[in-house]
């Protein structure tokens, strides 16, 4: 907190961290800067002079070789080893500067994830290239001179609603300015960013036993430190519909109370947009929320009323975990279960583990919450539980229907229920039409020129594509190699599925990737009396639709048959996650199950709502086979066009990484090719985590510096999902 600029950001008068520090000895004359570029091979931080006033988490313009770019300060310094004659002086300090904590997180980033401090700084840096909106301010002038002219009425009219900001009255209330009545100054005002409400507005509730249990333990756990311990995080265990958010926002209440800050970490904000408006409701103007739907003009005030401390709870996707809030004495995650919390661009973060650090550094609360938490949290968190739904209501009745002999998409008994129920999901974990195409002739099947995967047929587009790259064609008419017209069409996507529930009477809402507008497709079936959700797992996800009556998963054990240490966990979360969905109305409700495999242990026990029985089933596998929570995983990834070169790297890394301490190494072992690019990874699974990253990242730095690596591509993924 070295010269920080003293800038009045708080309204009020709680300024607890804020206190204008006096140094008492000059402050160092060199900022240590790190470039906000992508190249990999710069390492920073560089030295430039320090200007008045500028500290850790200033945002500067500095010149770099010969153009001008955007850095960071991360660091100050008493002297360089620069001669101080080409010590640069920076072009221009930006008005937005970071909290030093945050700068601190990303350099930790940068480590844990093996990355570099720039792309790890720019995660945490405010919104790019967007600026406060500016518009005219009107007030009446201090002193008006003695008028000449009488006033109209629609001028005196205009006077008196002053302040104001000046709308589409500009033109008049200029001619007032100019008779040295009114005063016009341009202002940034905030872009209203419009939280939808979505679902019945509630108020709030008073707390069954089990949530007050669940309260009274995380405030305990919030208020418990002080003495340098940070809190121990919690995981909040409880079934869907068991009132998890209703304890969030009573945690978050109370943090605020005691001026501390929240994070409400969600999956996706357009697929959960009831929670968002929950905490809107509740707590108003003091909700920023961040995510990447906004207007770059919006994210920038949202991001700016958290940093001058106007909003005190930031609710996003997980990116929101940076949010630029001091003094944090929450951070709540949500559906911890979630995949989306983890980030597929360098650096590879996953914002629950982002989280848990912010967390300890800040002193603030961590809780976790799922009705379908993680193995690894279930290991390494200290669980509350909630086993009840909050109206009392059993969980509803799962039945597994084998489809090992069956024909068609549908079962006859699922096609009766559809048509008996009002409101049902249906969830399919696959989109398009059909997800393979071949030639009934001579056996030819469609696959991606770029991708060795094959094409899924969508037939409303009248195309092919990979949902890898995104690569179309048109539907082929005949087959390209023996000009045959008899074209097959195997497996069923959403697309397809649409169809066959068309038979069946009801209106089908399908949301899947496809689908452009994802929040105003599920307002449209919360209005609507009858129909079906039909979707991917998006369906599955956070929303709470009282009047659905049935939920149906279609060839459920699709997520089984990825070759994947985590295929159980997905397969059950899923199915457990769509069962929360059904029955939450009086009407009560049945789930529908049809698989392959119908003794597979995860859907066994989604079915029987085993929750801990599957966990502890799976802890047990995983230690068994040390995976995690019992080791950590590093996925190093080679490509390139030249298949040689891949297997030349791969084994070149291999080779670097020698022996490591309490570690195996898996592979080098062949990928399918992706975006035209050949592909090998190396998995490391270590015991000890740091010495595992630590070796990772040397071994990748020391082959990717190598002349004979042109062309090679690598990229590190800790904690791969
Ligand atoms: P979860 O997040 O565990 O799925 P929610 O917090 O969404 O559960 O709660 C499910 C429903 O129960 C919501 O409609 C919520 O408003 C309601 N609810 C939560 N707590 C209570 C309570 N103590 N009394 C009455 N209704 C409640
Ligand atoms: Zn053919
Ligand atoms: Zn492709």
């Amino acid at each position: 907190m070295v010269g920080r600029r003293a800038r009045g950001r708080r309204k009020n008068a709680t300024t607890g961290a804020r206190r204008a520090v006096r140094h008492p000895r000059p402050v160092p004359p060199v900022a240590k800067v790190e470039p906000i570029t992508t190249a990999r091979a710069l390492r920073g931080p560089f030295d430039y002079r320090r200007p008045d006033g500028v500290g850790i988490g200033s945002v500067l313009v500095v010149p770099f070789g010969h153009r001008d770019v955007v850095g960071v300060v991360v660091g100050v310094a008493e002297a360089s080893a620069l001669p101080d004659e080409r010590l640069a002086q920076p072009r221009r300090v930006l008005d937005h500067d970071l909290p030093p904590d945050l700068v601190d997180l990303a350099l930790w980033m940068a480590d844990e994830y093996c990355s570099t401090p720039a792309r790890a700084l720019a995660l945490v840096s405010p919104p790019p290239g967007a600026r406060a909106k500016l518009t005219w301010w009107a007030q009446p002038a201090a002193a008006p001179p003695p008028q000449e002219r009488p006033l109209t009425e629609r001028q005196r009219a205009l006077l008196a609603q002053l302040p104001r900001p000046a709308a589409g009255d500009l033109a008049a209330l200029r001619r007032l300015e100019r008779r040295g009545l009114v005063t016009l100054t341009r202002r940034p005002t905030r872009r209203h960013v419009h939280h939808e409400s979505v679902g019945a507005r509630r108020a709030q509730p008073a707390l069954t036993p089990d949530q007050t249990l669940a309260l009274a333990e995380i405030e305990a756990a919030m208020s418990a430190p002080d003495c340098g311990e940070a809190p121990r995080p919690l995981l909040l265990h409880g079934v869907t519909g068991s009132g998890k958010t209703e304890v969030y926002l009573r945690a978050a209440a109370t943090a605020l109370a005691r001026d501390r800050g929240v994070i409400v970490l969600v999956p996706e904000i357009a697929l959960t947009p009831q929670i968002v408006s929950r905490f809107v409701d509740r707590f108003g103007d003091t909700v920023a929320v961040l995510h990447s739907k906004l207007a770059p003009g919006e994210r920038h005030d949202e991001w700016s009323r958290l940093r001058d401390g106007s909003a005190r709870v930031c609710v996003g996707p997980r990116s929101a975990v940076f949010a630029p809030i001091e003094r944090l004495g929450l951070i709540v995650v949500d559906e911890e279960h979630d995949s989306s919390y983890k980030h597929e661009g360098d650096p590879r973060y996953d914002a629950r583990h982002v989280a848990l650090r912010r967390a300890e550094r800040a002193g603030a609360l961590l809780v976790a919450g799922s009705a379908t938490p993680r193995p690894e949290s279930v290991h390494a968190l200290r669980r509350v539980r909630l086993p009840a739904r909050v109206d009392g209501r059993p969980l509803p009745p799962v039945q597994i229907v084998d489809m090992r002999d069956g024909r068609g998409a549908l079962h006859p008994d699922t096609s009766h229920a559809l048509v008996d129920a009002r409101k049902a999901i249906v969830l399919l974990n696959r989109r398009g039409w059909s997800n393979f195409v071949d030639c009934r002739s001579c056996g030819h099947a469609w696959t991606c020129p770029q991708c060795d995967v094959s094409l899924v047929l969508h037939r409303a587009q009248n195309h092919l594509a990979c949902h890898h790259c995104g690569h179309r064609e048109r539907v082929p008419q005949r087959c390209t190699d023996c000009g045959s017209v008899s074209i097959g069409r195997h497996g069923a996507g959403t697309e397809r599925l649409e169809h066959d529930l068309a038979q069946v009477g009801h209106e089908v809402f399908r949301l899947d990737a496809d689908v452009r507008d994802a929040g105003g497709l599920l307002r449209r079936f919360e209005r609507a009396p009858r129909g079906i959700l039909l979707g991917t797992q998006m369906v599955a996800k956070g929303h709470d639709f009282p009047d659905v009556t049935l939920g149906v998963v279609i060839d459920a054990d699709s997520t089984l048959r990825f070759p994947d240490f985590r295929a159980e966990e997905r397969t059950f979360a899923l199915v457990a996650q769509l069962a929360g969905r059904a029955g939450r109305g009086p009407g009560g409700g049945r789930v529908i199950v049809q698989t392959l495999s119908p003794a597979a242990a995860s859907i066994a026990a989604a079915a029987r709502h085993d929750a801990d029985g599957f966990l502890d089933g799976e802890l047990a596998r995983r230690e068994a086979l040390r995976y995690p929570p019992f080791s950590h995983l590093i996925r190093i990834v080679c490509s390139a066009e030249d298949p040689h070169a891949v297997l030349d790297a791969a084994s070149a890394v291999r080779a670097a990484l020698g022996d490591i301490r309490g570690a195996t190494i898996l592979g080098p072992a062949p990928l399918f090719r992706l975006r035209g690019r050949e592909r090998a990874q190396l998995v490391v699974k270590g015991a000890h985590r740091a010495a595992a990253v630590h070796a990772a990242g040397a071994a990748v730095d020391a082959v990717a510096g190598e002349r004979a690596r042109r062309g090679v591509a690598f990229s590190v993924d800790v904690d791969p999902q």
